[in-house]
């Protein structure tokens, strides 16, 4: 059903040679990270060696994986692309649409109800073009990747960005937005910024309630949410040896929540048992067979600190568990200091809800351990003092653990099963009671904590742990619990200790399913029709935009001077707009409803030049669009930081926005803008900014001869008669230019298959 042997043997064919000349390029022993990057430059890229943290790379991954949230805009752009089938393996996962309220069945037919049309749209699109669907139900992005399609050495970018949860099996494995998935899918290479790399030397074993979570934890706690910036982490030494690939997936899922570009391991023979007992032994026996390649060279790891950018060691032998929050996964505590912060910071010490499971630790060892803990609750007696749930990663898991009676011995100690979706993790929660905005705490085995993800109260204390540490906890009912060393008072009044947990890595009787939850697309898609009803206010199917008119732009209008900090939320707002997210009219009435206008320090009021009336910025600029006469956007330094969602450069160019001109932009927004066949322009002078008046009208000349590394000039005519000219400069290589002058990077591919 799901991996692609034939792809994985192509590849392994490859990497040897690449790998080969990749050391003659650099001349040196080459880490793990840098072997898999160098095995998947594009042929332009390959014979280079590249400057860690500056210089920008073509890559070509092996996959694309897109999750429902962000899937719905990735497939409508690539439905523009003129394709017949994805350029490479793709699967679209429903995951993220699902609330949890009752439990698993009500829940996931409550969710098929209400979200049918994005359902419905995303299991026809894929099936057309060649995409592997899970539907509903059937598992969470990055645990079903983990199980089918992860494998040692491959590359592979999600839209999502706990994706490197792939590291665990040896993938370079990345977030992406939507556009980048799509110019993958429609077979263009994907640029990402040669990373700096980081390396976690892991030495000696953990032992009784440590576990592989509480070594990110206790990374997280060492580099911040911030540390791992620009970076890939990989880990290795004995101790990532001793680690099961599901444990080594947590440690590079929670990753992200310290900002690294992905994490790593190197392939081992815990690797290999997991393919092996996911039914993949033929991948494991290719693997064997160029293991030397999966791994970094014995010279790097005999000394780290010559190769890496960064060095940490962790002592998995000392390693205590942690508990990290709240609010934040990097305020990271030993479980022996946290009850007296708990009690310093007077954060409430009694225990709401505990919550198990998610992409992050749902794997067969997590819920054989934190099920041992449950037993012994019952067998002593201990009645669970929190609320508790438990979400499966994948309705394989699911199976396998209910049929070896741990979700029994959970249901027992009172626990609920939820979807395996992501529900609570990411907001999908109806937790009773949250909009009284109360002060209480939760624990969870999920990565994010920050205020209000869970349950949208922002007085929720979320600390993050392992399964077992939430477990315990939860029968405790109570934060200040210790587990290696407290005792807990059962119904009989007697003082017990809970033993430490015990699982196994993998089930002994192999994992089962009844129903994985999996279509697999139609072999000719050519008559596949894509449902999408016509009068959706959450869908809709894109046309091209238009191409360029061959000549300099005239007369366009000051559509709104930004002042100050412009990201992607402030263009293109979440919240309650993300279920817009496939209808691209719709959600455009939120662009740049988040940017302060220099003129009137107000944010959406901005001056219709038509009328002289202020109005909001959406509805001004579609009275612009109306007229027929385009208009331009000025901004700050670092225009387009944050997230990398392409909605906030479709937006303005579905609504005839014709540049935007900053001080300097965030990368990928500029990129973004430059696919959608925008102008992304920068002062030459930044001080020019201050000469843009609030009725200026606007000419852009010198594109008849745009060519790279040319500045064009930009006229603004202000209304008293005089006028500014000032020099605008500009990032764009040839091939961005045939984007712009075709309309979009889209309309390029397109033409190009005509
Ligand atoms: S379970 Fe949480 S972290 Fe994982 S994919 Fe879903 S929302 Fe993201």
């Amino acid at each position: 059903m799901a991996f692609d042997i034939e792809m994985i043997k192509e590849v392994y064919a490859q990497i040897p040679g690449r790998i080969a000349a990749a050391r003659k390029v650099v001349g040196k022993p080459l880490t793990l990270t840098e072997k898999i990057l160098y095995a998947h430059l594009t042929e332009g890229a390959a014979s280079q060696a590249f400057k860690r943290g500056t210089s920008y790379v073509d890559f070509q991954p092996d996959r694309v994986a897109m999750q429902d949230a962000t899937a719905q805009m990735a497939l409508l752009q690539f439905m523009q692309a003129g394709r017949s089938q994805v350029a490479v393996p793709s699967t679209v996962h429903c995951d993220h649409l699902i609330q949890a309220e009752i439990g698993a069945d009500q829940d996931l037919s409550k969710a098929k109800d209400k979200n049918k049309e994005v359902y419905d749209f995303l299991a026809s699109v894929s099936n057309k073009y060649g995409i592997g669907f899970w539907k509903p139900g059937a598992g969470i992005i990055h645990q079903v990747v983990l199980e089918n399609y992860a494998f040692p050495g491959g590359m592979m970018i999600g839209t999502d960005s706990h994706t490197p949860n792939a590291g665990g099996l040896g993938m370079i494995a990345i977030g992406v937005g939507g556009a980048d998935a799509c110019d993958v899918m429609a077979g263009l290479p994907w640029e990402l910024k040669f990373p700096k790399l980081i390396g976690v030397k892991l030495t000696g074993k953990m032992s009784g309630w440590t576990s592989a979570k509480d070594v990110i934890l206790k990374v997280a706690g060492i580099l911040t949410v911030k540390g791992g910036t620009g970076a890939i982490v990989e880990y290795f030494g004995e101790g990532a040896r001793s680690l099961s690939a599901t444990g080594k997936g947590t440690i590079c899922n929670m990753g992200a929540e310290i900002g690294a570009t992905t994490s790593i391991f190197g392939y081992d023979e815990k690797s290999a048992a997991y393919l092996s007992g996911t039914g993949r032994s033929d991948i494991a026996a290719l693997a064997n067979g160029i293991a030397e390649h999966l791994t970094g060279d014995v010279e790097v790891y005999a000394n780290p600190e010559n190769y890496f950018d960064q060095v940490i060691e962790i002592n998995l032998s000392e390693l205590e568990p942690h508990v990290n929050g709240p609010f934040t996964p990097d305020l990271a505590w030993p479980i022996s200091k946290f009850a007296a912060a708990v009690r310093e910071n007077g954060w409430p010490a009694k225990l709401d809800v505990g919550l198990i499971g998610s992409c992050t630790n749902s794997s067969y060892e997590d819920i054989s351990r934190a099920a041992s803990l449950a037993q012994q609750a019952v067998d002593k007696k201990l009645v669970a003092k929190s609320e508790y749930t438990i979400t499966p990663g994948s309705e394989q898991v699911r199976y396998t653990v209910a049929r070896d009676g741990f979700l029994d011995t959970f249901d027992k100690m009172g626990g609920v099963v939820l979807a395996n979706a992501c529900g609570p993790c990411i907001g999908q929660w109806a937790r009773h009671g949250a909009e009284k905005q109360e002060k209480n705490s939760i624990i969870t085995s999920f990565n994010r904590n920050f205020a209000k993800r869970a349950d949208g109260n922002p007085n929720t204390h979320a600390f993050v742990a392992s399964p077992e540490i939430v477990t315990a906890l939860a029968i405790a009912g109570d934060l200040t619990f210790n587990p290696l060393t407290d005792t807990l008072t059962n119904s009989e009044g007697k003082q017990v200790r809970l033993d430490e947990p015990r699982g196994l890595e993998l089930p002994t009787k192999g994992f089962a399913v009844e129903d994985a939850g999996y279509q697999a697309p139609a072999e000719d898609g050519s008559k596949v029709q894509v449902l999408v009803a016509p009068n959706s206010d959450r869908l809709q199917l894109l046309d091209s935009f238009s191409v360029w008119e061959g000549v300099d732009l005239k007369g366009l209008k000051l559509l709104i001077k930004a002042k100050g900090k412009c990201t992607t939320d402030h263009i293109s707002m979440a919240g309650p707009w993300l279920k817009y997210r496939g209808h691209l009219d719709n959600i455009s009435n939120n662009m740049l409803i988040g940017a302060v206008n220099a003129f009137n320090e107000a944010t959406n009021s901005v001056k219709n030049q038509l009328t002289g009336e202020y109005g909001e910025v959406p509805a001004t600029q579609r009275a612009y669009k109306a007229a027929g006469i385009g208009s331009i956007v000025v901004g700050d330094e670092n225009y387009g930081e944050g997230s990398s969602r392409e909605h906030a450069a479709m937006e303005p160019r579905f609504l005839g926005v014709r540049a935007i001109l900053v001080k300097s932009f965030a990368r990928i927004h500029e990129t973004n803008l430059k696919k959608q066949g925008m102008l992304a322009l920068t002062f030459a002078n930044p001080t020019d900014y201050d000469l843009i008046q609030e009725n200026d009208v606007i000419d852009i000349n010198g594109l008849t001869t745009f060519s790279p590394g040319k500045p064009l000039e930009v006229v603004f005519q202000h209304v008293d008669g005089t006028s500014h000219r000032v020099l605008a400069n500009h990032t764009y290589n040839e091939g961005q230019i045939e984007w712009f002058k075709a309309g979009s990077a889209l309309n390029l591919i397109k033409a190009a298959k005509a």
